[in-house]
This record gives structure tokens, sequence and C-alpha cells, in this order.
């Protein structure tokens, strides 16, 4: 008698309605993970990243919930996890921008920007990993950014909590590494999305030895292989993908 089917697992990611976000939830679907589409309030782009998933073969859920609302993201990984009981992905990926030099900076912006990416990273990674630890297996992938590693001019606020996620990502990788949770952080240059879309890139693409810019989709790639069981043996590490910048 053949065993039935076990349902897909779950990976979720964050910020997944548009950017590096979708392209990564759209090249995870491929390789047979349910993926539940995080995002904050963009539901129509939310559902092309979705849409785009399933033309391509694949599944997918809508979990909207502000991963900066402690209440709101318990709330809502309450119920997604209580639905899925292999939960093999986690990609912390929702993350803003609030540029200011740091003198003129106003407090709401400082706590904006580490609030999204630093407190988003405690909000969802906490209960998840907590989920993954009996099924001994899982991958977390964390977006910093090159801000983090060199610390641009008007990003103090974005610079720090992105720093600050490598840092959490060691601790946490030493933590889990025997029970079989791998912990990564990858850290993209100048990515063509909603975010860069106002910057001058003629002029920032002079900074890149590559010359150009990155598609969402190179940086998709990386995590997709850091997910996999190719790179078992990577854990605690930084991969940058930024057409070598640093
Ligand atoms: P993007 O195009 O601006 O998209 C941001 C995504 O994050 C959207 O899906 C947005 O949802 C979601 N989001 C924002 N705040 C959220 C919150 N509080 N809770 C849940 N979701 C939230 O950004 P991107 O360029 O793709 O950037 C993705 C990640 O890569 C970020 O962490 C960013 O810092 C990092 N990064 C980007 C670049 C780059 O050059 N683009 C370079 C280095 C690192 P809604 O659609 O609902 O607003």
């Amino acid at each position: 008698m053949t065993e039935p089917a076990l349902p897909p697992a779950l990976a979720l990611v964050t910020g997944a309605s548009r950017g590096i976000g979708r392209a990564i939830a759209v090249e995870l679907a491929t390789t047979g993970l349910h993926v539940a589409v995080n995002y904050k309030s963009n539901e129509a782009a939310a559902r092309e990243t979705l849409a785009r998933i399933q033309a391509g073969g694949g599944s997918g859920e809508l979990c909207p919930f502000d991963v900066a609302d402690e209440a709101a993201a318990e709330a809502a990984l309450a119920s997604l996890l209580s639905r899925h009981e292999r939960v093999e992905v986690l990609v912390n990926n929702a993350g803003v921008v609030a540029d200011n030099l740091f003198v003129m900076m106003p407090a709401a912006d400082w706590r904006k920007v580490t609030d999204t990416s630093l407190g988003g990273f405690f909000n969802v990674t906490k209960p998840v990993v907590q989920k993954m630890i009996p099924n001994k297996r899982g991958s977390v992938v964390t977006i910093s950014s090159v801000s983090g590693l060199v610390g641009n001019r008007g990003q103090t606020n974005y610079a720090a909590a992105k720093a600050g996620l490598m840092g959490a990502t060691r601790a946490l990788a030493a933590e889990v590494a025997r029970i079989g949770i791998r912990v990564n952080v990858v850290a993209p240059g100048i990515i063509d999305t909603d975010m860069t879309r106002e910057l001058p890139l003629d002029q920032l693409k002079k900074l890149v030895p590559m010359a150009r810019t990155g598609k969402p989709e190179e940086v998709a790639r990386v995590v997709r292989f850091l997910c996999s069981d190719d790179a078992s043996y990577i854990t605690g590490q930084v991969i940058s993908v930024n057409g070598g910048m640093v």
C-alpha cells in the first residue's frame, strides 16, 4: 500500500508583495514549498505574487500582517503555524528606508526602520523557529544590506538595523545549529525595486564594479540555494549579492 503524500512544507516570506520578496516567493514555490506571502498593506500586489506562484504550478496563500507589530504578528503566525505541520523556510525580507542625516532624523524614522527590520526579526523568527525545533529541520534567511556592512551617509537607522540583523543571525545560528536549523543573511547591493526607484541610479552604478544594478531574481536564486540541502553545511554566514561592491 502506498503512503498518502505529505502536504508540502511551508515557507514564509515577509514583504513578499513586491520587489525582492516577491521574487523570493516565486522562486521558492518552484521547489515545491507552499509559500505564505506576507505583506503589510498592498493586497493587490500580494495577489499578483500569488498569481505568479500559481502560474508556475506552485501553491501559496496570503498572510497579511505588520511585522513590526508584535501582537499582530503573534496572532497571524499562531493561525498560520497551526495549519502547517512542517515549516521549513522563513525569509525575513520586509524592510523600509527613511533616510536622513543623523542630526536631522526624527525619532519616529529611527524607530520605523529599526522596528520593521530588527523588531520584525524578533516577532517573526521566534515563533517560526519554535515551530521548526521539534522537526529538527529548517532554514532562516534574513535580507540585510550592503548598508549594514559599510554604512551609507543618511542611513544610520537602516545601517544599524541591517548590521543588527547580521549579529542576531550569527548568535541564533550558534544556538540552533545542533538542532538542524540553519540561519543566514543575504546582503544585497543596489537592486531594481520600488525602494530604489527614486535614487540616482546612473550615479550609484559607478560604485558597482559590475557597473549595473541587480535584479530581484538574482537575490532570490541565492536565497533558494541557502534554503536548499545544497547549503547543508552553511550557517551563521552573510552572503553578499552586490556586483562586487564590497
Ligand atoms: P520594496 O520593493 O519597497 O518592498 C518592500 C516589501 O516589504 C513590500 O512587500 C512591503 O509590503 C513589505 N513591508 C514593508 N514594511 C512591512 C511591514 N512592516 N510588515 C510587513 N511587510 C512590510 O523593497 P525591496 O527593495 O524589495 O526590499 C526588500 C528587502 O531587501 C528589504 O529588507 C530591503 O531593506 C532589502 N534590500 C533592498 C535593496 C534594494 O536595493 N532594493 C538593497 C539591499 C537590501 P507592502 O507592499 O504591503 O507595502
